[in-house]
């Protein structure tokens, strides 16, 4: 009974937010003045100020440039007015539309659903918001991400759940902005709409679904690309439990791409380093220790007393999870996996989908405890 009240709550509060499209701030990245737009697929219309519904053919060029404190609006070369803002909308089922940067000039991208287009005070271009259903959105970042990884529908959903879960997070993260989020790393690469049949289809099957832990609390859902065969826990990375970040054996990742790597250090360098933090070096057994240092039986926290996160960090090695062995004047570093190794192994995730797991055991494989609910109805 609980759970279920729990469930309705979370849906009444999101069925509030999602009653209209989410805002991601598009181009985000970049000081943008001027851009063309056009309708790539459904009857679009215009509202500039108190212009209001400017019907706009597949083949009408927009033009919106930056003029001292207003927008320029064009359509075909004719000029319509100087004005504040701008949206761009459709109210057709499924539409999309092409923007592309034209000073700076940059790649065109296509987006779905709607835009809104204002000038912004503070960094003094044009201020470009899609306004995008959320399923659209999902599948966009999903596509920008990992489309390129696999043709598989089930990672598909695997991915656009994990997306979910931070939209669902991080919702009010850019809010004082305008906006819920941005297209930029610190949010979601969100660089284009999705084309990819798999990957919409992934997002429109898990419509709605997130990932939950004990508390019905939704988890900030990491990954890493390549565990090397063991996922880490994340108290060992960052200092603090949490109960569904817990290490595993992750045979799935083994023999993906990045799997392995070798990093060869000279022995000399690799000594002073551990010396510069207080080792005595030219005790038998810490020499010893430090230049054959083995993970061969699982993953370990610590070479000495010296954190293998910071060795990582020192010499930027892929992972955490290597072993060390003299190598003539140098130390060779047999290492395995990619990343922190806390949470979602993809390649692991991407592996299981192709043995045909579906993708919820895919999340309960890498997250430990939790649950997938669904907090709304169909839109
Ligand atoms: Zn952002």
């Amino acid at each position: 009974m609980k759970k279920y009240i729990i469930i309705l709550f979370l849906f009444f509060i999101v069925a509030k937010s999602q009653s209209q499209n989410i805002k991601i701030r598009v181009f985000s990245e970049n000081n943008i003045n001027k851009i063309t737009l056009a309708s790539s697929f459904g009857n679009y219309f215009i509202d500039a100020d108190n212009l209001k519904g400017i019907n706009i053919k597949r083949q009408d060029k927009i033009n919106l440039e930056k003029q001292d404190n207003k927008i320029v609006l064009s359509i075909n070369d004719s000029i319509y007015g100087k004005v504040d803002t701008i949206h761009f909308y459709s109210n057709d089922l499924k539409c999309f539309f092409q923007i592309t940067p034209t000073n700076p000039s940059l790649k065109s991208r296509r987006y779905d659903d709607n835009l809104l287009i204002y000038l912004d005070s503070k960094d003094k271009g044009l201020k470009i918001i899609n306004e995008v259903k959320e399923d659209n959105y999902l599948a966009g970042v999903v596509q920008s991400e990992v489309g390129g990884v696999c043709d598989n529908v089930e990672f598909f959903k695997v991915q656009a759940i994990c997306c979910r879960n931070y939209l669902r997070r991080n919702i009010n993260k850019h809010i004082k902005d305008g906006y819920n989020l941005c297209d930029g790393v610190n949010c979601q690469a969100y660089k284009s709409r999705a084309n990819k049949k798999e990957v919409i289809d992934g997002a429109n099957k898990s419509q709605g679904e997130v990932i939950v832990d004990s508390n019905n609390n939704i988890i900030e859902t990491l990954f890493h690309s390549n565990s090397g065969g063991q996922t880490v826990n994340a108290s060992d990375v960052w200092e603090n439990d949490i109960s569904f970040l817990q290490s595993k054996i992750d045979s799935f990742s083994i023999n993906q791409p990045n799997y392995r790597w070798e990093k060869r250090i000279r022995e000399k360098d690799w000594l002073k380093y551990f010396k510069d933090k207080g080792i005595d070096v030219k005790d038998y057994n810490n020499k010893t220790e430090i230049l054959n240092f083995s993970q061969e039986e699982g993953r370990k926290t610590k070479l000495l007393n010296v954190p293998l996160t910071q060795i990582r960090k020192d010499f930027n090695l892929k992972s955490t999870f290597f072993t060390v062995q003299p190598f003539g004047s140098d130390v060779k570093l047999n290492g395995k996996g990619y990343g922190h190794g806390v949470g979602m192994s993809q390649e692991g995730a991407a592996k299981m989908c192709q043995e045909g797991y579906e993708y919820w055991q895919v999340i309960e494989f890498y997250y430990t405890g939790v649950k997938i609910i669904k907090i709304e109805e169909n839109k």
